[in-house]
């Protein structure tokens, strides 16, 4: 075997450089690979970071891959990850014209926007509920006349439940229209520049449980790493998420079923390489795909997972498989793991969390982050998309799990010191 003429390098894509790309950052660096950034968190070509990152538009794969070509030229890149939706299809361009493993481009487009997976879906035959996509320039009545309640509506791009609505008839529909509208019309989102960021896709509502998963593909074969029950109930009006608990209780012929769907979304989709993160709805012992996308699970929540004797992260499991680095295989502990998104009470000006001492104090308890930064503004579900920060526990079982997560947040307190002093457009309430 010859040695590698150069230290691995590693290209992670994100849009913002923030705690998730860190955690990512240092797993990488712990095993001696260098890491360069891709961001399109600036569009200028100066470094105001200080981090030498390649600035990227995301929104213009097919331009992006080609700015990462020239810096491989520079700087040969040894694989790429994606960090979020946003750069899935970059990294999908990148890899093929680097010639490294990755996605296909035409699987990655699969995913780009929830009505073309939608439409993948369901020409494969997977449960799929009724749905339909219109503009918001559309007359309301003529897309009111096409929705079933109860019903979703959601943009067609944005992540995080961001702009998530469920509409229980038609006063409820109007009012989930007025409200996306004024988000993805704010400034926040429209300096985005995103395509198709004035399409809402509207889906009958699929009633039960919800699990996350995990997963890795090598080659085209799913390896689900870890199912995620989630225990509080996601019945709207919006989906804030809360706790993710593993492994799940639910009963093996579910766990069968859900994994079995993956598998065939997977398929269906033509991804075959990397991580995958993935929503399912179950109902009945049926599960029905919510969405699945090729990176890791977002925020820190990638902490939650461990694997083999040396307990692993997952940001170094995947950094591990994306370079070819042996150590990839482990499975994941046996204790039960779990985490909470802190939810984010209300919008406002955001000071703090109190009782960080008292919550690390309950039994079960690993680590709590608030990643929240103090006096900045921050948005409740649904125009917010990030948490407050996460708690982590570990236990013997789930239900110690879940129970310690419950305790713990019930000792925090958020503080924020005011409404927001000038009304966000975002947080505007339309009735
Ligand atoms: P995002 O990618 O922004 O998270 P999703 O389409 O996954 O958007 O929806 C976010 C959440 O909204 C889901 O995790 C689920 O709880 C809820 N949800 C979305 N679509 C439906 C649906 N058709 N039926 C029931 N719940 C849904």
């Amino acid at each position: 075997m010859t040695a590698p003429a150069h230290p691995k390098r590693l290209l992670l894509l994100a849009s913002k450089l923030g705690y998730q790309t860190r955690s990512f950052a240092d797993a990488a660096r712990r095993l001696g690979v260098e890491v360069l950034f891709g961001t399109d968190r600036c569009r200028r070509l100066d470094d105001p970071w200080g981090d030498a990152a390649l600035p990227l538009r995301f929104e213009d794969p097919e331009d992006a891959a080609k700015a990462i070509v020239r810096k491989a030229g520079e700087t040969p890149i040894d694989a790429v990850l994606a960090l979020g939706d946003h750069p899935t299809l970059t990294a999908a361009h990148a890899a093929a014209r680097l010639g490294l493993a990755g996605n296909t481009v035409e699987a990655a487009e699969n995913c780009r926007t929830k009505l073309r997976q939608r439409q993948v879906l369901r020409a494969a035959g997977l449960p799929v509920p009724y749905f339909f996509s219109f503009s918001l320039d559309e007359p309301p009545g003529e897309v009111l006349a096409r929705a079933r309640f109860p019903c979703v509506v959601k943009p067609l791009v944005l992540a995080a439940s961001q702009g998530v609505i469920r509409a229980d008839d038609v006063a409820g529909f109007e009012a989930a229209l007025r409200r996306i509208r004024a988000l993805v019309e704010s400034p926040p989102l429209q300096a985005g520049h995103r395509a198709d960021l004035d399409r809402l896709l509207v889906e009958s509502y699929i009633p039960g449980g919800e699990v996350a998963v995990e997963g890795l593909l090598t080659a085209g074969c799913l390896r689900v790493l870890a199912i995620f029950d989630k225990p509080d109930l996601l019945e709207g009006p919006f989906f804030e998420e809360t706790i993710y608990v593993t492994p799940s209780r639910l009963p093996l012929e579910t766990q069968s079923a859900i994994r079995d769907c993956a598998e065939r979304s997977v398929a269906a989709l033509g991804l075959t390489e990397g991580p995958l993160h993935a929503e399912f709805r179950v109902h009945e012992g049926r599960a029905w795909p919510l969405e699945l996308q090729p990176r890791p699970i977002g925020g820190l929540c990638a902490r939650a997972l461990r694997f083999g004797a040396d307990r692993i992260g997952l940001e170094e499991l995947l950094v591990r498989h994306a370079l070819g680095l042996p150590g990839a295989e482990g499975e994941r502990e046996p204790e039960a793991s779990g985490v909470m998104m802190i939810p984010v009470p209300r919008s406002g000006i955001f000071e703090g969390v109190e009782g960080r001492e008292e919550a690390l104090d309950v039994t079960a308890i690993t680590e709590i982050e608030i990643t929240a930064r103090p006096h900045d503004p921050v948005l409740a579900w649904p125009e917010g998309s990030s948490y407050l920060g996460f708690i982590f526990a570990r236990a013997a079982d789930p239900a110690g799990v879940e129970r310690a997560l419950r305790e713990a947040h019930a000792r925090l307190r958020s503080v924020f010191s005011s409404e927001l002093p000038v009304e966000h457009p975002a947080a505007r309430r339309v009735r």
